[in-house]
Formats: structure tokens, C-alpha cells, sequence
């Protein structure tokens, strides 16, 4: 197993998920300038609509931006592993309580151009890190306009408004959920995914993602 490892990291050395240098041999993930210089999320207290707490490892700008976007759609799915072993962590320091972990889930049409459905990587590194398998309890079955296209708040809350479906209600009833996401821009895509969550039973919601919007910074 060793071997096979090392024979891949000789044909694919690691790189550092957001400035792409190779990493050495004592740098795991993050090259060491990314993980001093690129400004950590805080605990946020902004109120997003239906989520109890929420957090993000980092601002989505610069490298952290152009990072997600190769993740997202240039295929780099590996990715995915880096951001759920690092939410992970935050995670565990920041000693958040729930019982169930699931994602914000893309449509069938979308998994089947993009090859992935990227949150869900996330969420089984972030379940392999906390020993807590992450279970699919929403589905979309509309293929809505991205929300990148609505910049404005009320505009994308009615963009996702009624299209996430709880896939088991009885699953909800009475939990503490942990919801990952990629991106928390205005909160709409997340905030619905909640309100889903919560009609069917749930107690409360938490999200966490990798990346939340620069704006946030002004209202911490
Ligand atoms: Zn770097």
C-alpha cells in the first residue's frame, strides 16, 4: 500500500490546493505561505435565513476563488478531499454538536455534465474525518439557473425557493444536521436547503463550507 502510494506521488506530486506549488515533504494539503497568509473565516455570527450557526474555512477570493472554480469545473475533484479533511478540523475546534451530516446536492442533469457531484466529495472526507458517513437527505430535482446569474438576495432566494426535496423526512425528525457547502454567498441555496430540512422535522440546522462571499467580512 506504501508503495503504491509513493509510485503515485512520484507520478502526480502533490500540489498545494490553492497556489498549485509542489508541496515538500513537510507540507501537507496547503504550501506553507497558504496556510500563513490566507485569511481563516471566522466562526461567523451573521444570521443566515433557518441555519442556527454557521462556518467557512476562508474568504472566496483570490487563490481560495480560483481554487473552487477548478473544482468545480475543471475537474479537479481531488480537491474535494483537501477541503473536507481542513473543514474537518475547523470542525472539531470549533466542537459543533448534530447528529447527521449531509450536503447541498446538484441535480441528476448537472452530475451527469459535470461527472461529480462536488459537495458530496467534501462531505465524505469531512464524514471520513469525523467517523460520521455522511447521508444524501435532499434532493433537486429542478435544473434552476446557476445562482451565480442572481446577484441579488431576493432574487436568488426565489431561484432555489422549492427546489430541494427531503428524500426521507423520517430521517430529520428531531436531529441536529450538519449541512456542507461549497460557496455561502447570500446564504439562499443553503438557507433553503434548511428550511426543507427543518419542514420535515429537523431540530436544527448548522452549515459549514469551504468558502463564504468577501461581503460577509464587513457584517463579522
Ligand atoms: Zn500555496
Amino acid at each position: 500500500m506504501k508503495l503504491i502510494y509513493r509510485l503515485h506521488n512520484l507520478l502526480f506530486p502533490p500540489k498545494c490546493v490553492l497556489c498549485r506549488k509542489l508541496l515538500t515533504d513537510a507540507e501537507t494539503d496547503l504550501c506553507h505561505s497558504c496556510r500563513a497568509d490566507t485569511p481563516e473565516h471566522p466562526h461567523s455570527r451573521i444570521k443566515l435565513p433557518y441555519i442556527a450557526q454557521w462556518t467557512a474555512l476562508w474568504y472566496y477570493e483570490g487563490t481560495v476563488r480560483s481554487s473552487l472554480l477548478r473544482f468545480k469545473f475543471r475537474n479537479a475533484r481531488s480537491y474535494g478531499q483537501i477541503y473536507g479533511r481542513l473543514l474537518a478540523m475547523k470542525l472539531l475546534q470549533e466542537q459543533s454538536e448534530y447528529d447527521l451530516l449531509t450536503w447541498v446536492p446538484i441535480s441528476r442533469r448537472r452530475k451527469w455534465s459535470r461527472g461529480y457531484d462536488q459537495v458530496s466529495l467534501i462531505a465524505q472526507a469531512v464524514g471520513q474525518e469525523l467517523c460520521r458517513p455522511p447521508i444524501a437527505m435532499l434532493k433537486k430535482d429542478r435544473n434552476n439557473p446557476p445562482q451565480s446569474g442572481f446577484p441579488n438576495a431576493a432574487r436568488r432566494r426565489a431561484n432555489v425557493l422549492g427546489v430541494y426535496k427531503a428524500i426521507d423526512p423520517q430521517q430529520c425528525a428531531g436531529k441536529r444536521i450538519l449541512l456542507l457547502d461549497d460557496i455561502i454567498t447570500t446564504g439562499a441555496t443553503a438557507g433553503e436547503c434548511a428550511r426543507v430540512l427543518l419542514t420535515a422535522g429537523a431540530k436544527e440546522v448548522h452549515c459549514a463550507a469551504v468558502a463564504a462571499a468577501p461581503h460577509q467580512r464587513k457584517e463579522q
